[in-house]
């Protein structure tokens, strides 16, 4: 939209001259000058204020003459009845407009073509308002957040219209997944896709994971409710490519890396999924974003996970292709845990950890393997570890990772978790129910993605009931 630069200009005039002689008044009072930020604060209220009358004014304005009847969408005709006011909650707070409405049909039901034009629905929030609602629930916990949002916008919410705004953005993410994976099941569009793929990543990385939710123990069909809380793993992929780090970028663990693997790579262009479902379900979102990505038709897709097998199982059924990383951290750990059980003696217990933490570094996963047989026999620790190490054993040839420049540590997609599991739906007091914790971490893995403005427009168009 543009706007007419004089007519801001004059109101600024206008509202400056106004708070001038506020100020005034305060000096004459002998209050002495207000502060700044009392002047700021003043200012935002006003200007609300303005927003709030002004959106009411246009809004009304826009009514056109009413024509004396309307078609119902039952197939009827609505008769025009009144001017009617109604109330919206928008950004400036609670909007008041006045719009003719329709009624007398004999299926009951009234209707006001204006709200239809503007996507208003009367008594609830504006999609300006939902967006910044949830971006508060995305990021603190609900009963925190109205208190935030009270700071910013200079009026109260509710921290049920925050909880619903958000599990709304996080049920629009939910339809866009909806509509990638029926698109990855059409065979016409896969083909299309394959003839004008636009671009393809030269190599593109995908990073899965899980982390635990804490799920509210509920009611099952008039049963009692469970007394026992439940967790459910909560599965997280990243889609990301990588680039080196500029050397004056560096942090001190990338300058250690450097030294260590003459290489620096940082994530970049990531993009979230997640849901709590079962692995077959979460393998079609595998699929159907890696296509909307063009993972596949990449010469290089590499994937990076842990040591669950459900993972590398859809890896190896939707990519067979791809090269499977177990992430390097995660391998070290096993050692470390062995290292922790296995040996009394500090000394002893720091040597054989730096000898066959080389061992792995340098792919050398047989001489692991060994090394865990050897403990094995006095330590179940060590034999589950040869097991995991013997699994996994063509995942760890790190040297061959390494030489090809291949990023081996999945930093970004356990900083998924962290990041969306971890800092939001574990904050303190948070329990779920599995549909609300879906929704919001959707919501935030959305905003993570830079996916947020495609899911407000879509907010924006929601249709509306009546
Ligand atoms: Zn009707």
């Amino acid at each position: 939209m543009n706007y007419n630069m004089e007519t801001i200009n004059f109101m600024a005039q206008r509202l400056a001259e106004m708070f001038r002689l506020a100020v005034i008044e305060q000096q004459k009072a002998g209050a002495g000058t207000p502060l700044i930020a009392h002047i700021e604060n003043g200012m935002r209220e006003a200007l609300k204020q303005i927003g709030q009358q002004a959106l009411g004014l246009l809004l009304s304005s826009m009514q056109t003459t009413p024509a004396s009847q309307i078609d119902c969408p039952c197939g009827g005709k609505l008769r025009y009845q009144r001017m009617r006011a109604a109330q919206v909650i928008s950004v400036f707070s609670r909007v008041t407009y006045e719009r003719a409405y329709y009624a007398g049909c004999p299926c009951k039901q009234g209707k006001a073509p204006l709200d239809e034009q503007f996507g208003l629905e009367p008594g609830a929030v504006t999609a300006g308002l939902a967006a910044l609602l949830a971006l508060a629930g995305i990021e603190f916990s609900f009963d925190q957040s109205p208190q935030w949002l009270q700071a910013y916008l200079l009026f109260d919410m509710a921290e049920n219209t925050v909880r619903s705004e958000t599990e709304k953005m996080g049920g629009l993410q939910k339809e866009c997944e909806a509509e990638l994976i029926q698109q990855s099941q059409d065979e016409a569009y896969l083909q299309e896709r394959e003839r004008h793929p636009g671009r393809i990543p030269r190599r593109i990385y995908g990073a899965i994971d899980a982390a635990k939710v804490r799920i509210e123990p509920r009611a099952k069909g008039g049963e009692q409710p469970e007394k026992q809380e439940a967790w459910r793993d909560m599965k997280v992929l990243s889609w990301f490519e990588t680039e080196a780090v500029p050397p004056a970028q560096r942090s001190v663990r990338q300058r250690q890396k450097v030294e260590r693997q003459h290489l620096a790579l940082r994530a970049k262009n990531l993009r979230y999924f997640c849901d709590i479902i079962e692995a077959d379900e979460f393998g079609k979102l595998l699929w159907a974003t890696g296509c909307s990505l063009n993972a596949d038709l990449s010469p290089e897709l590499v994937f990076l996970g842990d040591g669950a097998v459900w993972l590398w199982n859809l890896v190896f059924r939707y990519y067979p292709k791809a090269v499977q990383i177990v992430d390097w951290y995660h391998a070290e750990e096993h050692l470390e845990m062995v290292a922790a059980v296995a040996f009394i003696d500090p000394q002893e217990r720091s040597r054989w950890l730096e000898a066959v933490t080389q061992a792995l570094w340098e792919g050398q996963v047989e001489q692991v393997i060994r090394a865990c047989q050897a403990l094995a026999s006095s330590c179940p620790e060590a034999h589950k570890a040869a097991h995991y190490f013997y699994t996994h054993a063509e995942r760890m040839r790190y040297d061959r990772f390494r030489a090809a420049g291949y990023m081996i540590g999945s930093g970004s997609v356990e900083s998924a978790c962290k990041q969306i599991v971890t800092q939001r739906l574990k904050l303190p007091g948070a329990q779920w129910i599995v549909e609300g914790a879906v929704h919001t971490a959707k919501a935030r893995a959305a905003w993570l993605s830079g996916h947020w403005q495609s899911l407000c427009d879509r907010r924006s168009s929601l249709p509306l009931a009546i």
